[in-house]
């Protein structure tokens, strides 16, 4: 008879490995099923990897209770998870009068959600702070922080499967029964039985939750489209500029974002759409968002990006109906089934808030006894990037393989891929190692560091290269051994 867990979580997104994280303090039989073959494997890697503050939301919603509290823990969360964590602070523009009100009711809003340290600068104020920025006024939120969405994402997921918490990857959830007390979750060919089922699918969370009879759920995918502009131009601004939000307010509008890895963001671009899986980026949207940032931010160059991406929004609300909802998590007449609907943005910075909301609902319906070992720590990974030249030579010395750069664009070592390879969740795919070790992530985009790395896949961990796949099972980059560099020179010679 296969186990039963106490609790099945559907969906390995920053949400899922939140909750996942926050019931492994428990003594609970946790499993997560991800369709994808890593966590991350939706909305939470493409998204602006931004910690609000808490004003753009509406006065008493979830959205505002969870983000306030979700930016007065994160730094801390982001120590005990080893992921990067900067609070650079925001300013969001006013080109004209009309915008001046519009920050004058962000800062009111603030205000009464709990934001602290919101105040609204003058111009010259602002050309103080940030001296490429026009504008004729701001508001200041020296609180809102930057973060990576992926590495937060897959360190919720470590750290709790170190406390006992399973993953179950390329596991696409297709029907759902309760039986005799029990759910019958069925997954690519495979079942997983759990007491009680959290629902933390996204963009697709409302099909799960009909596959049990709650059909009252709709999801309206909304796209938001990127551009990353080489981080030689990152000394354009310290803080994230934003413009006043468009007019409806569903979204925040294009901005330009450092992030904690060099590159400086620009967008999202907002467009519903009825795939909810279609990640593609277009002309018009890369242009729409180049020119919108050039609009606060003038010096920025229209031709230096070295990608584009989308990330797709989970919205609960249609563009007729105005597309701005509250986050809706229920448990239906005590059905052990938790549905989490519409978690569009803040829900990075939200993350840990939800988790432990969705939690205190389980309490509710399960008997949870806190576990004495749970560990909160996640250790660190070693960076080469972010070492002085002292503590590389020291840690070359000790190691020779970190001594072996793979990636020259983000200076990682040969040393730094193997460590990602054995990632505790498993996880062996090239994207896996680029996210996890930031390698085919540069200037160059894996134009140089691919080969290597498949080298390192062949001939060190002995990989067959039908094994090596880009992300999904299926998803092979050759069909035959590929050459080695010295059986090439043997050929010449
Ligand atoms: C453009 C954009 C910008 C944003 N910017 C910010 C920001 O700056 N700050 C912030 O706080 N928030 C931001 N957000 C919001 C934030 O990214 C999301 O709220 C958050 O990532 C949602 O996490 P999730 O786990 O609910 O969803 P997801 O990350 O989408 O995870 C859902 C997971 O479920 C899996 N899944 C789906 N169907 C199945 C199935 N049938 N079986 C098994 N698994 C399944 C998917 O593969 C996916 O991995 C942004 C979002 C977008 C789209």
């Amino acid at each position: 008879m296969k186990e039963i867990f106490n609790v099945a979580v559907i969906g390995a997104g920053v949400v899922g490995c939140a909750i996942a994280r926050e019931l492994s303090k428990y003594n609970l039989k946790t499993i997560v099923l991800e369709r994808g073959s890593d966590v991350c494997s939706g909305a939470s890697k493409a998204n602006s990897g931004v910690v609000h503050a808490g004003f753009n939301n509406a006065v008493n919603s979830l959205k505002a209770r969870f983000c306030v509290q979700g930016n007065e823990i994160f730094e801390n969360l982001c120590r005990e998870l080893s992921v990067p964590y900067k609070r650079i602070g925001k300013l969001v523009i006013a080109q004209n009068d009309e915008d001046i009100k519009e920050l004058e009711n962000l800062l009111e809003t603030g205000l009464k959600n709990g934001v602290k340290g919101l105040s609204i600068v003058d111009r010259k104020t602002v050309k103080m702070m940030e001296p490429g920025v026009e504008g004729v006024a701001a508001l200041y939120s020296p609180n809102s922080a930057i973060t990576s969405p992926y590495l937060l994402t897959i360190a919720y997921a470590e750290n709790a499967a170190m406390n006992g918490v399973k993953f179950k990857f390329n596991s696409e959830v297709t029907g759902i029964d309760k039986r005799n007390g029990y759910f019958k979750i069925y997954h690519g060919g495979d079942y997983t039985r759990a007491e009680l089922v959290v629902n933390a699918a996204g963009c697709q969370a409302d099909r799960i939750a009909s596959m049990i009879g709650y059909t009252e759920y709709k999801i309206y995918p909304c796209r938001g489209e990127y551009v990353l502009v080489d981080k030689r131009w990152s000394h354009l601004l310290t803080r994230m500029i934003y413009h006043v939000p468009p007019k409806d307010k569903s979204v925040l509008g294009v901005h330009i974002t450092p992030t904690v890895e060099g590159p400086i963001l620009l967008g999202p671009t907002a467009d519903f759409i009825d795939d909810r899986d279609d990640t593609s980026t277009t002309m018009p949207g890369i242009n729409q968002i180049i020119e919108e940032a050039r609009k606060i931010l003038p010096e920025l160059p229209s031709h230096d990006s070295i990608t584009a991406f989308a990330g797709i929004r989970a919205k609960n609300k249609s563009k007729e109906e105005g597309g701005l909802g509250d986050y809706v998590i229920e448990n239906r007449k005590d059905s052990y089934f938790i549905n989490l609907i519409g978690i569009e943005s803040p829900g990075l910075t939200a993350s840990t808030p939800i988790a432990k909301h969705v939690t205190e609902m389980i309490s509710e319906v399960l008997k949870l006894s806190v576990r004495e070992d749970f560990n909160p720590i996640r250790p660190a990974p070693i960076r080469l990037a972010e070492l002085s030249h002292e503590q590389r030579a020291e840690l070359i010395r000790k190691e020779p393989l970190y001594g072996e750069i793979v990636c020259r664009c983000e200076h990682v070592s040969k040393k730094e891929v193997l460590d990602a390879y054995n990632n505790i969740l498993g996880v062996k795919t090239l994207s896996g190692l680029k996210y996890r070790a930031r390698v085919m992530m540069g200037r160059c985009q894996g134009g140089f560091c691919t080969a290597k790395i498949i080298s390192i896949l062949q001939n060190d961990l002995k990989t067959p290269y039908k094994e090596i796949t880009l992300k999904s099972p299926g998803s092979y980059l050759f069909t035959g051994r590929v050459r080695e560099e010295e059986e090439d020179d043997a050929k010449r010679d």
